[in-house]
């Protein structure tokens, strides 16, 4: 039998009721799923399926991310709620794109771990599944694992193992509207042009659990825990000297600007803090930036391009400001000036969840 799947959190307690209600079936994995975006997300979910699967001795097939294929299929559906139009069509491709890959390997028979999800209409997968069985020929096992207490099984297994939980189902669009309903940043699609690992950003978890790989395999007893913290993205930032004539500058992460605008002058400075006549704002030069992070940008565009560590940064602000709850913006430029300065910073500062790795 092709298990058709969507996410470790469901494919590991399925996997394992799979395998023990058909003990003579031989499973095989297919993690067929071009609706997950970004593509960073895709990797994430992969790589846990990858060690549920290897856990549970199942072999896992890969199929190809078609992102393109996937967003043709579902085109004039991206305002469907979650349940509607647009996911009929998304169970459908990835059921024939499963469906296929069965036939081609031989085998007859095909699920999806989506039947476990408590997000999806049980019902509206069986009816996609059927309708394949009666025009294709591969039988559409819908097992119900959900009901009698499956659910919460469900949930310990998924503590006990340590899955990967994300928190929403897949696609740009679902997510577009959840995060919506939920009045949250969507902050899984920030993507730095200097790449760089943002907190909690969905790199810096794909990181943790590479690494949380290597633990295990290592024989390291590990834990995966929960903090609170404060978050921040910066969506705009630009320094011009009048109007126009716009002035490479870098701002330190957790700079804010509530009102997004602000126009003054450099009207002291004290100990190579140059200090701002409006909206607590602080200059430093490149050079005095170098100094205290030891680094040797010779141009503000090494910088943004390849910024230190937020480790640093905050390491920074902390010498700058003797805070560590310092959220005044703190702007490198290449050198001082002592004309009018615009300075235009658009951020959002917002109290997030994010997963820590801690070694036992
Ligand atoms: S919400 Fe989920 S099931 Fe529906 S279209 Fe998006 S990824 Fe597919």
């Amino acid at each position: 039998m092709l298990v058709h799947i969507c996410c470790s959190v469901d494919s590991h307690f399925f996997l394992e009721k799979l395998q023990h209600d058909y003990p003579d079936e031989k499973l095989t994995g297919f993690f067929y799923d071009p609706n997950i975006h970004p593509y960073s997300e895709y990797q994430l979910r992969l790589l846990d399926v990858e060690r549920s699967c290897k856990k549970l001795g199942i072999d896992l097939l890969e199929g190809e991310y078609d992102y393109e294929n996937w967003l043709q299929a579902v085109r004039g559906l991206e305002n469907e709620p979650e349940k509607g139009a647009r996911c009929e069509v998304c169970f459908d491709k990835r059921f024939i794109t499963s469906a296929k890959k069965a036939l081609e390997i031989g085998e007859n028979k095909i699920t999806t771990t989506l039947l476990v999800s408590p997000l999806k209409s049980q019902e509206q997968l069986k009816r996609v599944g059927d309708a394949f069985h009666a025009k294709h020929g591969v039988e559409f096992i819908a097992v119900d694992y959900r009901s009698g207490g499956g659910t919460q099984d469900q949930s310990r297994v998924t503590k006990e193992e340590q899955l990967y939980r994300q928190d929403y189902c897949g696609c740009i669009f679902g997510l577009t509207m959840q995060r919506d309903q939920q009045d949250k940043l969507m902050d899984e699609m920030f993507s730095p042009i200097s790449n760089a690992t943002l907190p909690a950003s969905i790199e810096e978890r794909l990181a943790m659990y590479k690494r949380r790989m290597e633990l295990e395999d290592a024989g390291v007893e590990y834990k995966i825990i929960r903090e609170k913290f404060l978050n921040y993205r910066q969506l705009n930032f630009k320094v011009t000297e009048g109007k126009n004539k716009v002035l490479p500058a870098y701002a330190l992460s957790y700079s804010t600007l509530p009102r997004k605008k602000a126009q003054g002058k450099i009207e002291f400075e004290s100990q190579n803090v140059h200090y701002f006549n409006r909206e607590e704002i602080k200059f430093i030069s490149l050079d005095y930036f170098n100094e205290l992070c030891q680094t040797q940008y010779q141009e503000i565009h090494e910088l943004i391009f390849n910024p230190p560590s937020l480790e640093k940064e905050l390491k920074i602000r902390e010498i700058i400001s003797g805070s560590n709850y310092d959220l005044s913006p703190i702007i490198v430029l290449k050198s001082l000036l002592d004309t009018k300065l615009d300075i235009y910073l658009d951020t959002k500062t917002y109290e997030d969840v994010k997963e820590k790795l801690i070694i036992l």
